[in-house]
């Protein structure tokens, strides 16, 4: 499957926020968020087609028991299944990052979903036909249902204005299992001085609503770099 690249960070998001990982990152994706930040591996997929071996071997040089398998759209890859397999057989923490509209029967020990709500969509008049489908293919019920019911899950939602937050109650509204504690709100950017500015009304309105906030600590650590 086309790799973008692997390498070893912490997890700057969600529950396992502090844990040193490797993150492999499969190249492409069946959407076109306009505030992608990994283009690379969405909007001009890069990247090198690699073996379940291959990825092995690249990641047996780390001394690293916490896997994230992220994207791009992972669950694209039916090679995903025997890749989460070997890594079960070898006793690594498997993290699938998702933006959940897509199933496949792989092992996995924390499925983190990041649903995306319609203030993801591409510019209809410069992306009209990825417009389209983003559209038509960013919200697939029957796959968080799924997912939900199989995995232990997150669920991590990109937050641009605070209207966003009505969208997301209507959403979770579909899903009753779900728990608040499952809840995190991302706020959109990628300079620190942009997240920053949201924190200052998101992380109140995360309290009042009982879902964690979720600071994309990975930015205030590293900036919005390749690699981290
Ligand atoms: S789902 Fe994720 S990888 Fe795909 S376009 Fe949206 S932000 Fe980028």
């Amino acid at each position: 499957m086309k790799i973008a690249e692997i390498y070893r960070s912490i997890q700057g998001e969600g529950i396992l926020t502090g844990t040193e990982s490797v993150f492999i990152r499969t190249s492409g994706c069946n959407l076109r968020c306009w505030f992608c930040d990994t283009p690379y591996a969405s909007w001009q997929p890069e990247g090198d087609d690699l073996s379940v071996s291959e990825i092995m071997n690249r990641l047996s040089t780390w001394d690293c028991r916490h896997v994230v398998l992220t994207g791009g759209e992972p669950m694209l890859f039916a090679e995903m299944i025997p890749l989460c397999n070997r890594l079960r057989s070898e006793n690594y923490h498997i993290t699938i990052e998702t933006a959940g509209t897509l199933y496949l029967p792989v092992e996995c020990d924390l499925m983190s979903i990041s649903p995306k709500t319609s203030n993801s969509a591409p510019d209809v008049a410069d992306h009209p036909r990825w417009h389209r489908r983003h559209e038509h293919t960013r919200f697939a019920p029957h796959v968080i249902r799924q997912l939900s019911s199989e995995f232990h899950c997150q669920f991590k939602f990109v937050v641009d204005h605070a209207d966003d937050l009505q969208e997301i109650e209507e959403y979770l509204r579909q899903f009753p299992d779900l728990t608040n504690n499952q809840i995190y709100l991302m706020p959109q950017g990628r300079s620190q001085e942009e997240l920053k500015q949201t924190e200052t009304w998101l992380l109140p309105l995360c309290d009042n609503h009982g879902f964690n906030y979720c600071p994309r600590k990975q930015i205030e650590w590293f900036g919005a770099v390749k690699g981290t």
